[in-house]
């Protein structure tokens, strides 16, 4: 997510809502978020955490087309921690004024973006980077032409993208949702005209919704899926709907929100050492 049509904006925490058991709503606004945009569906984008003690997080010049070269050459230490999240919703009103909801799902208030979000007040600032065009690369949900059912899976961290997701899909398409989150009270409405079935599954691994997909009858005869969660249960999903279902590689999006036992900073080092 480098250069346009994506760019920086400093941004502020309006307010805070817990949201279930296992979430932090987190709604940002501020004098610059008016220019952020969203193509809705699982939008993501990268915000920059302050390491304890700094007010803002220590960036690079946000004009430089090659900021992450330039991130990456700043001590570890002091650089802001760069996260992924996804927009939940993005509401603007008039010329001046936007609101950016932002629901982190919380796994321990010890490592950076879980602990920030549940100990983050009014006032605390951040940096984001995001998209200033609705048509952009940080959309990943692209069901090919011909598409007449739509499979989703998708873990606590990939909530937000399927709430986007089905708030986006045409009317009647039949599209069959399993959901895995570690509490009963984090099931949630998820408004969509599609056709949809949505199975909430409650656990915090690999069975459940492996094993709810394998005994599943699917929709369609051209369906397109959409695959997000921890890294070794997506790519278990993917081996099982291409080998064992026989569905078109192109015609799923497979994307790991997080790996078991690695930070995401660990997974930026293991693309770019
Ligand atoms: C495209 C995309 C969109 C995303 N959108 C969202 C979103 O909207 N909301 C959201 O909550 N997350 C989202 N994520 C996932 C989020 O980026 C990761 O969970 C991230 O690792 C959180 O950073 P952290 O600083 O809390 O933990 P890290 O410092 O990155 O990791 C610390 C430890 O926690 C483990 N860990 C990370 N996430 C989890 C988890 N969920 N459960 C249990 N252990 C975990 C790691 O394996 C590591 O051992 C998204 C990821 C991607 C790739």
């Amino acid at each position: 997510m480098s250069g346009l049509p994506f760019r920086f904006f400093t941004v502020h925490v309006l307010r805070t809502a817990r949201v279930g058991a296992g979430f932090v709503r987190v709604t940002f606004g501020g004098a610059e978020l008016h220019g952020f945009v969203s193509g809705g569906r699982d939008q993501r984008f990268k915000l920059f955490l302050p390491h304890p003690g700094q007010d803002l997080p220590v960036m690079p010049d946000p004009s430089d087309p090659d900021w992450f070269t330039a991130w990456r050459a700043l001590d570890p230490a002091v650089r802001g921690i760069m996260r992924t999240y996804t927009v939940r919703e993005l509401r603007k009103a008039g010329q001046r004024s936007a609101e950016l909801d932002v629901d982190f799902a919380l796994h321990g208030d010890t490592v950076p973006a879980s602990g920030w979000a549940q100990a983050a007040r009014p006032g605390d600032r951040l940096v984001i980077l995001g998209a200033v065009e609705e048509d952009n690369g940080g959309v990943d949900f692209r069901p090919p032409p011909g598409t007449d059912s739509v499979l989703i899976t998708a873990d606590a961290t990939a909530l937000p993208a399927v709430a986007g997701i089905l708030a986006w899909l045409p009317a009647d398409l039949p599209a069959k949702v399993w959901i895995e989150i570690p509490h009963a009270d984090d099931r949630r409405e998820l408004p969509s005209r599609a056709d949809t079935v949505v199975t909430w599954l409650i656990g915090d691994g690999a069975t459940p919704v492996l094993e709810a997909v394998r005994a599943a009858e699917l929709p369609g005869s051209t369906p397109y899926a959409w695959i997000g969660g921890e890294s070794a249960v997506v790519k278990a999903l993917r081996r099982h709907l291409v080998s064992e279902r026989g569905i078109d590689r192109r015609a799923i999006t497979f994307t790991g929100y997080w790996k078991r036992g690695s930070s995401e900073d660990d997974l930026i080092a293991e693309v770019t050492d």
